[in-house]
C-alpha cells in the first residue's frame, strides 16, 4: 500500500484470483484500521500544503502523473487483465484512458466569478479544496473508474485515499507505488482490504468527501454512513439501461453495434444496454442477426490475441449471472444462444440472449451486469416509453433509428441520466443481489 509516501506491506494479506483460470495472481495487503487511520492522517497532514500549491503547478503535476502512467501502460494493462479478466488490448486501452483523463483534467480551469463588485460590497465565487477525498472504485474498470476521481480531486487541491475493489486491487496498488514519489508524501494514498475497509473509509471522520462508484446497495450504505458526519458524497451506482430499437433501422448493420453496446467488457458496464426493446416489425430479423453475430465473437483466454470477450470478473458476479439464467430456464423463457457455463476453469458464461421474457421477470428488472440480455418486443411507442421509464434505475438509455429526429423525439420522453428514481423500487423484485 502507499501511506504517507511510503510502502506498507500490511500484517496479513488476501489472495487475488485470476477470473480466467481461477489461479492466484498475487496476494494484496489487508489494511488494518490503524493503517487506514495512518493513511487518512497522512492525507490530512499533506492537505494544507497541497492546497497552497498554485493551480498551474497542480495542472503540471497531473501531466507528470500521466507521463508515469504512459511509461507503464503495458505493465498496468497486464495487471488489469490478470485480476479483472478483460482482453489485454482492452485493458491496456483502459490504462491509456487513465493518462488521457489526467491530461484532459489538467486542461480544466476553475475561474473565479465576480457576482457583485459595487461600492457596497464585493461578492466572489471561488472553488476551494475540500480536504481529503476517499476514492472508492468497483472491479469492472479499476483504472478507468479511478481516472474520473483522481485527477479532479488532485487538481482541485485535495489529497486522496484510494480504495480499489477487493477483487481488483493490484493495478491500483502498483499505481500508488509508481506515483508516490511524483507528488509530495501523503497527497496520494492507496490502501486495500477484503473486509470492512470500504465502510471504515467512507465513514471515517477524517474524510471530507467520498467519491464512490459501485452497486446501488453499497451506495445506500455509503449514504447512511455519511449521515452522522454530513460528509459530502458523490455516488455513481447501478444501471438497467433500456435500448429502444425503432423499425426503420438497417438490421444487419445495427446488430453488431447493439451487440457491443450490451456486451463490451462481457456486459460489466454500468451504462451497457441491459434490456433491449425491439419493434415487432423487425424483432425476428434483429434477434436472428444478434444471435448470428454472437457466435462469431471469440470469448476465452484474455491474454490470447483475437479474444474479444473475457470471463466474468469474479465468482460472486459469476454466480449472480448464473442464478439469473437459471431463473429464466425455470420460468420457461426461450434462450436463443448460450445459457450454459463453459466447462473447465474460469468464470466464463457465453453470450446468452433471452427471447421476449415478461416485463416483470427478474432478467428484465434486475441489473444483470454480465453477458445475458433480455430482448423484448414492442408495438407501440407510448407503451415502450412507459416500460423503459419503469423501475428504480435511471442511469442511461438509448434509442436506435435511421432517423435522428425520430430517435430524438423518443429520447426526449425517456427518464434517464438522473441515476435513480427515488421511491420507484419494483414490487417483489430484489435488486443488487449480493453473494459472497
Ligand atoms: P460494490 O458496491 O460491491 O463495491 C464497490 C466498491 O465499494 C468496492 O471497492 C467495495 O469494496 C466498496 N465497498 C463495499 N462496501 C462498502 C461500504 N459499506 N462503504 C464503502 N465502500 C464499500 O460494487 P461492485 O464492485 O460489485 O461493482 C459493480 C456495481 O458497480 C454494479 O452495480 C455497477 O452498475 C456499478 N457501477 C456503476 C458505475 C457508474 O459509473 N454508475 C460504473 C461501474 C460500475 P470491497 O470490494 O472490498 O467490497
Amino acid at each position: 500500500m502507499t501511506i504517507g509516501g511510503a510502502g506498507v506491506s500490511g500484517r496479513s494479506s488476501f489472495d487475488v484470483i485470476n477470473p480466467a483460470d481461477e489461479s492466484v495472481v498475487a496476494s494484496a495487503p489487508e489494511c488494518t484500521r490503524e493503517e487506514l487511520d495512518a493513511a487518512v492522517a497522512a492525507a490530512r497532514a499533506a492537505a494544507p500544503a497541497w492546497a497552497a500549491v498554485s493551480f498551474e503547478q497542480r495542472q503540471k503535476r497531473l501531466l507528470d502523473l500521466a507521463d508515469v502512467v504512459d511509461a507503464h501502460l503495458d505493465e498496468l494493462g497486464r495487471l488489469v487483465t490478470a485480476e479483472q479478466g478483460k482482453p489485454l488490448a482492452v485493458a491496456t486501452a483502459e490504462v491509456a484512458g487513465l493518462s488521457y483523463w489526467l491530461r484532459e483534467t489538467a486542461a480544466l480551469t476553475l475561474p473565479e466569478s465576480v457576482n457583485e463588485d459595487s461600492a457596497e460590497r464585493l461578492s466572489v465565487t471561488r472553488r476551494v479544496p475540500l480536504g481529503v477525498v476517499a476514492a472508492i472504485t468497483p472491479w469492472n474498470y479499476p483504472m478507468g473508474q479511478l481516472s474520473f476521481k483522481l485527477g479532479p480531486a488532485l487538481l482541485a487541491g485535495n489529497t486522496v485515499v484510494v480504495k480499489p475493489s477487493t477483487f481488483t486491487p493490484l493495478a491500483t496498488l502498483r499505481l500508488g507505488e509508481l506515483l508516490r514519489d511524483v507528488l509530495p508524501a501523503g497527497v496520494i494514498n492507496v490502501v486495500s482490504g477484503s473486509g470492512d475497509l470500504g465502510s471504515w473509509l467512507s465513514g471515517h471522520p477524517g474524510i471530507d468527501k467520498v467519491s464512490f462508484t459501485g452497486s446501488t446497495r453499497t451506495g445506500r450504505a455509503v449514504m447512511a454512513g455519511a449521515a452522522p458526519t454530513l460528509t459530502r458524497i458523490t455516488l455513481e451506482l447501478g444501471g438497467n439501461d433500456p435500448a429502444i430499437v425503432l423499425p426503420d433501422v438497417d438490421v444487419p448493420a445495427m446488430a453488431e453495434k447493439l451487440f457491443w453496446a450490451a456486451f463490451s467488457n462481457t456486459g460489466q458496464i454500468c451504462l451497457a444496454a441491459k434490456r433491449v426493446y425491439i419493434h415487432a416489425d423487425i424483432y425476428a430479423e434483429l434477434v436472428q442477426a444478434l444471435a448470428a453475430y454472437a457466435v462469431t465473437v471469440r470469448m476465452g483466454d484474455p491474454t490470447r490475441e483475437g479474444t474479444r470477450l473475457g470471463p466474468i470478473s469474479n465468482r460472486r458476479q459469476y454466480e449472480t449471472v448464473l442464478d439469473l439464467i437459471e431463473d429464466c430456464r425455470r420460468q420457461g423463457y426461450g434462450l436463443l444462444t448460450g445459457g450454459t457455463p463453459e466447462p473447465g476453469r474460469g468464470f466464463f458464461v457465453p453470450v446468452t440472449l433471452v427471447d421476449n421474457p415478461p416485463e416483470e421477470s427478474r432478467i428484465v428488472c434486475e441489473e444483470q451486469f454480465g453477458p445475458v440480455l433480455p430482448l423484448l418486443r414492442f408495438d407501440d411507442i407510448d407503451d415502450v416509453v412507459a416500460r423503459a421509464n419503469a423501475g428504480e434505475y435511471a442511469l442511461g438509455a438509448s434509442v436506435w433509428s435511421a432517423d435522428p429526429d425520430a430517435a430524438l423525439a423518443v429520447a426526449r420522453r425517456l427518464d434517464a441520466g438522473g441515476g435513480h428514481r427515488p421511491g420507484t423500487r419494483r414490487r417483489g423484485v430484489r435488486t443488487d443481489r449480493r453473494r459472497r
